[in-house]
């Protein structure tokens, strides 16, 4: 896979404005604090998910809006439904005391930090940060304030088209016309080995297609 990623950037829910991964944040700050003022008390939080091991250096992320008394339960939920799903894996918060029956309100605080893992042989593993609380209720248990817009890989061939595929034994991307090249010459791809190229960090792994909501920015 390339080095060099793709640009990231999100739209805001509340404003429909694009900013950057790295300024998406400081702008939903400003819109939950508007929020608070409203007054609808309650306890939630702006929590930022990134994917690591790479230290939230992919390109990939999600700011969640989560109501306290939701449960860890929910999180797990929503990012197998958005980013995980493929055959029901294991999936557990890797910070230890961090069961998914506990409310969200007795475990967030700003400023924590902790991992989430799906799938305990291929794993797909996440970094979750709280970075803000707020003294209001959010508008559900869990609001999509914004994601990474669909992300333009370059085909790994010709590099010019958007890849649309990708071989997962050569580990590469390709565009539709690249594709078809690739099939002639890799039995593999036309067997089992092609994947679509879908809006998830677990893209190419174990028979992953896309999620299950926000299904057109998959
Ligand atoms: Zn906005
Ligand atoms: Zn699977
Ligand atoms: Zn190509
Ligand atoms: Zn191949």
């Amino acid at each position: 896979m390339q080095a060099n990623f793709p640009k990231s950037e999100g739209i805001c829910i509340f404003c429909g404005k694009t900013f950057t991964k790295a300024g998406i944040n400081r702008h939903l700050k400003s819109h939950l604090k508007k929020k608070e003022a409203e007054l609808v008390e309650g306890k939630s939080y702006l929590v930022k998910v990134e994917v690591d091991p790479y230290g939230g250096s992919l390109p990939y992320f999600l700011s969640l809006w989560v109501d306290g008394d939701a449960k860890m339960g929910y999180i797990d939920t929503f990012l197998r439904d958005i980013w995980l799903e493929c055959c029901g894996h294991m999936s557990a918060f890797s910070n230890g005391e961090i069961s998914m029956g506990d409310m969200v309100k007795e475990v967030f605080y700003k400023d924590l930090s902790f991992f989430y893992e799906y799938d305990f042989g291929s794993t797909t593993e996440l970094k979750l940060t709280v970075l803000e609380e707020y003294s209001v209720k959010a508008d559900d248990d869990i609001v999509l304030l914004s994601r990474n817009e669909p992300l333009k890989w370059k085909c790994d061939v010709c590099e010019e088209e958007t890849a649309t595929q990708i071989c997962i034994v050569d580990d590469e991307m390709f565009c539709g016309k690249c594709a078809k090249e690739h099939a002639k010459e890799c039995g593999d791809f036309e067997d089992y080995a092609s994947m679509p190229v879908v809006n998830s960090p677990r893209m190419g792994v174990c028979g992953y297609t896309g999620g299950s909501i926000d299904i057109e920015r998959d």
